[in-house]
């Protein structure tokens, strides 16, 4: 579970690693509660899981209380990597004199966490050549490497100390809320010495957030998401551009490796479970419709009790609402196959008998496209 900056900043005043002033506002009329509170100039940052805001212009600067409004209202109207935020956060604008990254991670591969510190922040770490990795001991983290990180990073006097106070309580952070990963980037320093995190990273283990009643309200699911549990489904955007459809998660993921093996893109993952009905199969296309990026449906469903006429019912249905205009592979196992065929001769809909031939005449027309 990836945490918003501004959840993740919860977090740590939590754990009382220093953050900047700020607020949340959702709307516009959560801003204008805040807006006489605000000491100018502030600092407005959409609140996206996606990194990379700054370079996007998600980040942006505010000198005078005119400018919050339409400020406000450009970044709630801004994509960045096709996601729109649902709060903007709202800081004031801190001086930086030297700007640090630091992060904890689960290393899986080492089986233990480790921590990457580096003098070069506000940049992604990736690009980063001056960085120093070295493993941290589950027991916890001790006083002596924390200052050893610090001197590392050629810090002294208050810096040095405020630094490794940052270091021993997101180590003590991320054992206790059990988490994956937790980045502060940039920590910076202001010219006193004050050590502020700028940003937050935090990801959650999924698999432990039974144990963390408190973390719950954290859990964003996406519109679509919801729509598809409240319909039954289990539902999984991808990214690439062909969605799948079936009955049963080891079906659909089968089919899954199969596109992918054939050289297509799975874009979703959609297990409608239960039975198939035209309601069913009309709401799983439904969802599916919502996602611009998907050029071709697949739909394998497999069994011999399926009524195959009606998901051609579901089909046709769709088409002529409008709902879908892409062109569906189809591999429906069941009874009244003929009937079905019948019923899709004229539609933007072809059945098939195989799915590997559903799957590579979709990836032929996939590739027609470009
Ligand atoms: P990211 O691009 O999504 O990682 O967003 P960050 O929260 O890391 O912000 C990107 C950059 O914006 C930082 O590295 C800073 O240089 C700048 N920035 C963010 N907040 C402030 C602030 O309060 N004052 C100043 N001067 N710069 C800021
Ligand atoms: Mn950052």
């Amino acid at each position: 579970m990836k945490l918003l900056e501004y959840q993740g900043k919860e977090l740590f005043s939590e754990y009382d690693i220093a953050i900047p002033k700020s607020y949340v506002a959702k709307n516009l009329s959560e801003l204008s509660q805040i807006a006489d509170k605000l000491k100018f100039p502030i600092v407005l940052k959409s609140q996206l899981t996606v990194g990379g805001r700054g370079k996007a212009g998600a980040i942006l600067k505010c000198t005078k209380k005119e400018e919050l409004e339409p400020v406000f209202i450009e970044l709630m109207k801004k994509e960045v990597k096709g996601e729109r935020p649902n709060a903007i956060l709202i800081e004031e604008a801190v001086e930086i004199n030297k700007e640090l990254y630091l992060s904890l991670f689960l290393n899986r591969g080492r089986r233990t966490y480790s921590l990457i510190s580096s003098s070069e922040g506000g940049v992604d770490i990736e690009s980063v050549q001056n960085k120093v990795i070295q493993d941290i001991s589950i027991t916890g983290l001790t006083q002596a490497i924390a200052e050893s990180i610090a001197k590392n990073l050629k810090l002294d006097g208050f810096a040095a100390k405020s630094f490794s106070n940052i270091v021993i309580k997101l180590a003590k952070l991320v054992r206790e809320k059990e988490a994956e990963l937790a980045e502060i980037n940039p920590l910076v320093i202001l010219s006193d010495g004050t050590c502020l995190a700028l940003d937050a990273k935090i990801i959650i283990d999924d698999n432990s957030i039974f144990r963390h009643p408190e973390l719950r309200k954290y859990i964003q699911i996406s519109e679509l998401q919801e729509q598809a549990e409240k319909s039954g489904f289990s539902f999984v955007e991808l990214d690439g551009n062909i969605a799948i459809i079936g009955n049963g998660a080891g079906l659909v993921m089968s089919t899954l490796d199969i596109v992918h093996d054939a050289g297509g893109t799975p874009g979703a993952f959609l297990d409608f479970g239960g039975r198939a009905t035209t309601e069913t199969i009309y709401k799983a296309l439904q969802v599916i419709s919502k996602l611009s990026k998907v050029k071709a449906i697949l739909v394998n469903l497999f069994g011999g009790i399926v009524r195959t006429d009606l998901v051609a019912q579901a089909i046709l249905d769709a088409y002529k609402d409008g709902m879908i205009s892409v062109p569906i592979y189809a591999r429906i196992s069941g009874a009244e196959s003929d009937k079905s065929k019948q019923m899709l001769s004229n539609s933007n809909a072809k059945l098939y008998d195989t799915v590997e031939e559903a799957i590579s005449a979709l990836v032929q027309y996939i590739g027609s496209m470009k």
